[in-house]
């Protein structure tokens, strides 16, 4: 290897490509094991911290594999717009959709994504570069990220924020055709806030990232967008205005006119009256009223949020202290700046400001996040929609889907190769070929589902070494069993999450336990949001579960991207029991699927388009309750039952070979339904038909 390598092996690491492919962070950890391990599954870092002629040489195998990765990337990049899907697909878009989001969660070594939002957001980005669908994401570059640990002995969470050198992240300054870096101005009430540009690669694609952190700023703007999590009204407003109107600025400076502006969640929804300013100052709209409407064509958004939730408030006088220049130059005095983001009928001085109002209004179309949530959201915004029957309200679905290059497991594509042909993409859902997948071996897809088991394992076993080391204790092993049934739970604890849902009587699981045909394992990770008081009391009685002698509860630390691909990959079964019908979509099931583990799970978000009796189970059923303590119960004993008659013996019912025929039968079921359909690239094609198409 000559003198280059270095900057060969950056070249590859700063384009985050490298990590959904096969051999991509295989090939990242092999290089330098410990340093994988010590940065985070951090390129960027571990090249930075490598001793000088560290790389210069690699092992004849290492460098085969670099070649061949760094061939893979050009042979990518050089067929943009020759024969790929999205050129093929019928209705190109001439120009890319700009996807503007709050959080992008693409790897977990660019920690600008707090949950299910941003993760969504990265693998719809991912599958545009794959399909070659022109997009451009839009997002914020936060200084810190919300680290959580959790105390020994009372299991309270301690909360703490990590500040992050931008240097040692794969993203780099955008630099003009001079060299320059690229700022953008954005008003924030009186004062003017400087915003830097940087730029994450994605394959075909790009993030564009804004960040108010500069010298430039007074101190009180250059933390606008320090943390992604735990921010005030104040804060929130203005990560709104740097996201909305920065953004717009940010892709004019470039030079790129968007075809479509995509709206994740009221965050970016500002935008809407940057893009009217435009117009206004182009001279191409009489007035606010025209330009809004002008702009509302080309406007797509998407509501993510939970039932009755999620929807950003916020005070009116707050909105019209940070938008009173922007609406002076739009014409619009404190009542009609105020009024575009009012529920019907709210009027008062003070009624609050809902940016996902301002956004349903400025956007032509608009949809949710699974078919049941569409149906919720059409009921919660009917209001809206006055002289229309509930029906009718203009707000559809669109499904969500997980990237699966970056959640199934390398296995499962080796194993699913011979059945289609290799290098051609994997066929639609409705394609006959997928009843193959009844016809792969029995004792190899056991043996599979065992080794993603040790897997994860391992992987918690080494987050528990390291967190005696930091509380200074010796480290008992765990000692998971990979024969035993192991069900997961990952996801936030807030509380129409119900984290506590499978211990709401006691006495009842330490019953089935005991009976039942073998053991079982319960693995809980997830996310509390800084001070919020509820979720920390869950997760301190789920650390109270982690000391009953009977069921066997283990709580994992550091939810993040990489312990949940582990935690979908290796558990048997994977456990949702969100209040009904408060879930907007949840994908964490869809990822446990494609690898073959059977979905538990309330039927609620994804999961009536999902369960068809044989990719997993569904919990309770689908009436409304009269009080949450009544759902609560209903839906606890429809688990235990389903534990102690079906999920139970099914796994344990074995066959002369020692194989659980039954439960197998169930794992193709699994992952031949989920693979196609569950996927971000469908999901990616039902955008461009349906949300970014023209007419
Ligand atoms: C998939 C994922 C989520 C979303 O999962 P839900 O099913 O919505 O709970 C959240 N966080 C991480 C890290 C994920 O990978």
């Amino acid at each position: 290897m000559t003198r280059d390598a270095v900057q060969r092996l950056k070249r590859l690491a700063g384009d985050l490509w490298w990590s959904w492919q096969p051999d991509g962070p295989a090939f990242f950890a092999d290089l330098d094991p410990t340093a994988w391990q010590r940065t985070g599954h951090n390129p960027v870092a571990m090249l930075i911290d490598a001793p000088a002629g560290r790389f210069d040489t690699l092992a004849p195998a290492l460098e085969a594999r670099l070649e061949a990765l760094e061939s893979a990337l050009a042979a990518h990049l050089e067929a943009c717009g020759r024969g790929t899907w999205h050129d093929r697909a019928g209705a190109p878009l001439d120009a890319p959709v700009a996807y503007f989001s709050a959080e992008f969660g693409i790897h977990e070594s660019l920690p600008t994504y707090s949950g299910g939002l941003g993760v969504l957001a990265g693998d719809h980005l991912k599958s545009a570069s794959d399909l070659d669908v022109p997009i451009i994401g839009i997002g914020l570059l936060y200084r810190q990220s919300f680290v959580q640990q959790v105390s020994d002995g009372t299991g309270r969470p301690i909360d703490h924020f990590e500040a992050h050198d931008f240097e040692r992240l794969p993203v780099e300054r955008v630099r003009d055709a001079r060299g320059d870096e690229v700022r953008v101005m954005v008003e924030v009430g009186a004062a003017e806030v400087v915003c830097g540009v940087w730029r994450v690669r994605l394959g075909r694609v790009s993030l564009l990232l804004l960040d108010t952190d500069r010298p430039e700023n007074p101190p009180e703007l250059r933390t606008i967008t320090a943390r992604l999590e735990g921010a005030d009204h104040r804060v929130r407003i203005r990560q709104a205005l740097v996201l909305g109107l920065g953004g717009v600025r940010a892709l004019a400076a470039l030079g790129i006119e968007p075809s479509r502006f995509h709206l994740n969640e009221g965050h970016s929804a500002f935008l809407v009256l940057e893009r009217a300013r435009q117009a206004l100052l182009a001279r191409a709209a009489p007035d606010v009223a025209t330009a809004l409407e002008h702009g509302r064509a080309r406007n797509v958004f998407t509501t993510h949020a939970p039932a009755g939730a999620g929807h950003d408030r916020h005070p009116a006088d707050l909105v019209h202290e940070h938008l009173h220049r922007l609406a002076e130059v739009l014409g619009l005095d404190r009542e009609a700046l105020l009024s575009l983001g009012r529920w019907p009928g709210e009027h008062g001085h003070d009624a609050p400001f809902d940016l996902t109002l301002l956004a349903l209004r400025s956007c032509a179309r608009a949809n949710g996040v699974s078919a049941l949530h569409g149906s919720i959201s059409r009921q919660t915004f009917a209001s809206l929609w006055p002289d229309r029957p509930v029906e009718e309200v203009p707000i559809t679905h669109v499904t969500n889907g997980v990237h699966a290059p970056s959640w199934q497991a390398a296995e499962w594509r080796e194993a699913l190769a011979p059945l289609f042909p290799p290098d051609a993409p994997l066929p639609t859902a409705t394609d006959p070929r997928w009843t193959r997948v009844r016809g792969l071996d029995d004792a190899t897809l056991w043996a599979t589902r065992r080794r993603l088991k040790e897997r994860l394992f391992a992987l918690v076993e080494a987050r528990g070494e390291e967190r005696s080391r930091r509380l200074g204790h010796p480290h008992t092993p765990l000692g998971l069993d990979p024969d035993a049934l192991t069900i997961g739970f990952a996801h936030r604890f807030a509380p129409y999450k119900r984290a506590t849902l499978l211990f709401h009587d006691g006495d009842r699981l330490r019953g089935l336990l005991s009976t039942a045909p073998g053991p079982v394992q319960v693995l809980i990770a997830g996310k509390v949001r800084p001070a919020d008081a509820e979720a920390h009391r869950t997760l301190e009685e789920l650390f109270q579960q982690t000391r009953d002698p009977v069921a066997r509860v283990v709580l994992v630390e550091g939810y993040d991207i990489a312990l949940g691909r582990a935690m979908t990959q290796g558990v048997d079964v994977w456990l949702n029991t969100p209040r009904r019908p408060m879930e907007a979509c949840g994908t964490s099931g869809m990822k446990a699927g494609m690898n073959g583990a059977l979905h538990l799970s309330v039927l609620d978000g994804w999961w009536p388009e999902g369960c068809d009796g044989e990719t997993g189970w569904a919990i309770g059923d689908t009436r409304a309750y009269e009080s949450e303590a009544a759902q609560d119960a209903a839906d606890a004993h429809a688990l235990y039952g389903l534990l102690e008659t079906e999920v139970l013996p099914l796994y344990y019912q074995r066959d002369d070979a020692g194989l659980p025929r039954g439960w197998l039968r169930r794992v193709k079921a699994a992952l031949a339904s989920t693979t196609p359909w569950f996927n971000s690239d469908r999901q990616v094609q039902d955008y461009l038909h349906h949300l970014y198409a023209p007419g």
